[in-house]
């Protein structure tokens, strides 16, 4: 019984085949998936998808590359009356993401800021990105109160000491399928993080695990990320999985993982 907490499933590339790779995840032993929203068409997207099918829930988001545009109020107001339709288990993507030198670092704290507090308002989880922008992330969480806060570091991208920092603060860390790739540093902060602070995502469309790596990511694969972790940490899959779940369960508190 696996868990992707992070995958995409309403972006146009899978438009065609949509039907197949939801059930090529269902035969994998995937039993849950969470699909984050980057603005409000895609949050929306995602609700849609979320009563579509049993197992999949959504976020509503806005993601920090999604905030170079100067905002309206409506953008807001359309993500807050989104984040209330059934089946929405956390407020993300949001975040910080410094990594292109022509983002504005200040529009997207304001953002990161807003939606904080939208997910404190509505006391629901949140799921962050952050690419390059460590610092900055700290201290604006700091700032808006971090212990009224929980949720996730998707697709983990920080240092063994980072890690610590924001398990320190309560965070779960979400591991992507770059746990498979040569010079990751993830192997090593998984052996020095206990299990009850992870989860696994795909990131798909992208970030595809090897040996699929280059290609089109698919929730099946969260298999390969699951199977990563249990020999990183010396457990079965069936532990790995088992805990992962049990993880989700938790923090996404309302979504019940439904049973094949
Ligand atoms: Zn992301
Ligand atoms: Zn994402």
């Amino acid at each position: 019984m696996y868990v992707d907490v992070h995958c995409h499933l309403s972006f146009p590339d899978y438009d065609d085949d949509r039907e197949e790779i939801v059930r090529e995840m269902t035969d994998a032993g995937v039993r849950l998936l969470v699909d984050p929203g980057i603005d409000v068409e895609t949050s929306r997207k995602s609700v849609e998808l979320a009563a579509a099918y049993p197992m999949i829930y959504a976020n509503v988001g806005l993601h920090p590359h999604e905030t170079s545009a100067e905002l309206s109020t409506d953008t807001y107001d359309d993500l807050a009356r989104l984040a209330t339709a059934p089946k929405v288990v956390a407020i993300g993507e949001i975040g910080l993401d410094y990594h292109y030198p022509d983002c504005h670092p200040h529009r997207q704290q304001d953002a990161f800021r807003i939606l904080l507090r939208m997910a404190r308002t509505l006391d629901l989880p949140v799921v962050i990105h952050c690419r390059d922008a460590w610092d900055d992330l700290f201290t604006v969480l700091r700032e808006e109160n971090h212990s009224a806060l929980r949720g996730i570091m998707h697709c983990f991208s920080g240092d063994a000491d980072t890690a610590r920092r924001c398990t320190a603060l309560g965070f779960m860390l979400s591991i992507p399928g770059t746990v498979t790739y040569k010079r990751s540093l993830l192997p090593e902060i998984i052996r020095s993080i206990p299990i009850e602070h992870l989860l696994t995502e795909t990131d798909s469309p992208y970030l595809s695990p090897v040996p699929y790596r280059g290609k089109r990511n698919r929730p099946a694969h969260v298999r390969l990320v699951t199977e990563a972790i249990a020999s990183i940490k010396n457990m079965t899959i069936g532990e790995t999985a088992h805990a992962i779940a049990e993880n989700a369960a938790g923090i996404f508190g309302n979504c019940r993982l439904t049973d094949a």
